[in-house]
């Protein structure tokens, strides 16, 4: 892991530790943009299920809304990381619809995931290998 994506991590882990919170707030995920600012975003429960919202959606809005005259900007690396309630942290790959989310803006993107009990990196379109594209 590069020392930039090892940064990117550090961020992560110190905004969860900061704010988490049983069932409300567990996840949080880091966004490196090209510029080489870190986005980040937390985690979103309600007590409706499908009013949740995922860290990942969160910091690409925050990586959108970071692009000062609203052009598009590049997201480099990737990470999500949950903690359980024993208090351990573990890197955890985007869920699905946040897979779609992040290979409609960003397919290039380096996405950190644990495979095998192996932190690995992959590109964002390896989350989906039969992902469509669609014109929207
Ligand atoms: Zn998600």
């Amino acid at each position: 892991m590069s020392d930039g994506d090892a940064e990117l991590m550090d961020a992560a882990c110190a905004l969860l530790k900061r704010v988490y919170v049983e069932g409300r707030h567990e996840v949080v995920a880091a966004m490196r943009l090209a510029d080489g600012s870190i986005q980040l975003g937390v985690h979103v429960d309600g007590s409706a299920r499908r009013s949740a919202v995922c860290a990942e959606g969160v910091a690409a809005g925050n990586a959108i809304a970071h692009a000062a005259d609203g052009s598009p900007m590049a997201v480099v690396s990737i990470v999500s990381v949950l903690r359980r309630a024993e208090g351990t942290l573990h890197i955890i790959e985007p869920c699905g619809v946040c897979a779609e989310l992040i290979t409609d803006y960003w397919p290039e993107a380096r996405v950190w995931v644990t495979a095998a009990d192996r932190l690995t990196a992959v590109a964002a379109t390896e989350l989906l290998p039969a992902k469509r594209l669609r014109r929207w």
